[in-house]
């Protein structure tokens, strides 16, 4: 793309932190292609920080049209107030028609902050976007998030403000391929003039949150249910897991009967998971366990209820006993050749 008219365009908010940009950013890119596609928008990145020129190229890697950022090392550090000032000040100047932020801690910090700046519309937390015409206008933004104590999943619309917001969960999109060489047609500092009073919080110290497990990039995911009734047989779960060289999940319930850890729940209220293979094993595949896990790849389901909900969504389904069953797999899969697994 040679020139790209800058307003109107999806635009991404690219939260960077020491060097590094948030994996849901990328991902987000990646959608927002797709979003464009539709629209016949430009896609635009906003990235803010102390040193972010660097990534600006890899931004157009990933499909951004257009790249406005702010270098100061005064913006460091995330703070609320010089961050909303000129995100503000990016959508007066270029009018995006849809942005989008991770739901990250920042992300959720920064979206309701600007919405409410801006006087729009911000779906929070959602798993789920896209484009539909609504009351005989041309497409929209449809925003999908779980409602109502999670017994639905709603959509939302913003029809009459723009820019329409969301903020999404990492691993609800896939990161899509970058293509190599692939540069921003425009490359623009925002320059916003920042002032003592945008300082006025002071960041004294941060301590880094306890180390994760690998669960939200894992390529194989194990997950277990109440099938398993204690925690001794969950313990299976965890083999099965080790030997496929994947990650142990598991669903609210177990996670409050002590099964496994609050930090590997899948859902609603836990994490989202987009693995190659998703084993629910002793699942029943409620809506609630559903938003987190249906974007698996390959989904094998093992439950003694063959009405079991997660039969629905299953590419595989095993109706049997997980205490028999899964036994029976961590076997075959230790003696399979080492390649296969
Ligand atoms: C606001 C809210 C948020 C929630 N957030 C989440 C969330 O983030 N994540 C989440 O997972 N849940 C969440 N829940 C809970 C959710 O609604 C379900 O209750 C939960 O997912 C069910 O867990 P389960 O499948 O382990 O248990 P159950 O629903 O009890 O299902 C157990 C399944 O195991 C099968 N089974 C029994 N014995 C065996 C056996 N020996 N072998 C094989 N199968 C067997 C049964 O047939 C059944 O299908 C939330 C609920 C609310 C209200």
């Amino acid at each position: 793309m040679d020139r790209i008219n800058e307003k109107h365009s999806v635009m991404v908010y690219i939260q960077e932190n020491q060097g590094k940009i948030h994996p849901s950013s990328l991902e987000l890119l990646s959608q927002g292609r797709e979003l464009a596609k539709v629209l016949e928008a430009p896609v635009t990145a906003v990235i803010l920080g102390s040193r972010v020129r660097e990534h600006l190229n890899t931004l157009g890697e990933h499909g951004a049209d257009g790249v406005y950022y702010q270098e100061d090392p005064r913006l460091e550090v995330y703070g609320a107030l010089p961050y909303v000032k000129i995100l503000d000040r990016a959508v007066e100047q270029l009018e995006p028609e849809i942005l989008l932020f991770g739901a990250t801690l920042q992300g959720r910090d920064l979206a309701p902050r600007l919405a409410a700046r801006r006087r729009v519309g911000l779906s929070a937390d959602c798993t789920g976007l896209s484009l539909a015409p609504y009351e005989g206008g041309g497409p929209i933004l449809f925003q999908t998030k779980p409602a109502f104590g999670g017994n639905i999943l709603a959509e939302i619309v913003s029809p009459r403000t723009r820019p329409q917001m969301s903020s999404v969960r990492q691993g609800v999109f896939p990161l899509g391929p970058p293509l190599p060489g692939r540069k921003p047609a425009v490359i623009r500092d925002l320059g916003v003039p920042l002032d003592l009073g945008d300082f006025a919080l002071t960041l004294l110290e941060s301590l880094p949150l306890p180390r994760r497990n690998g669960l939200e990039g894992a390529g194989i995911v194990v997950a277990g249910g109440m099938g398993f009734q204690n925690a001794r047989d969950f313990e299976l779960v965890y083999r099965l897991a080790e030997v496929l060289k994947g990650e142990a999940a598991g669903t609210r319930p177990a996670v409050d009967a002590g099964f496994i850890e609050e930090g590997r729940m899948v859902g609603q209220t836990g994490l989202t998971v987009r693995p190659r293979l998703y084993f629910a094993c002793g699942i029943s595949g409620a809506l609630q366990h559903r938003v987190g896990m249906e974007q698996a790849e390959r989904i094998v389901a093992i439950n003694t209820d063959p009405q079991a909900p997660v039969f629905q969504l299953a590419h595989y389904g095993i109706v049997g006993d997980v205490k028999t069953l899964i036994p029976r797999l961590i076997r075959i899969f230790s003696e399979a050749p080492q390649e296969e697994k």
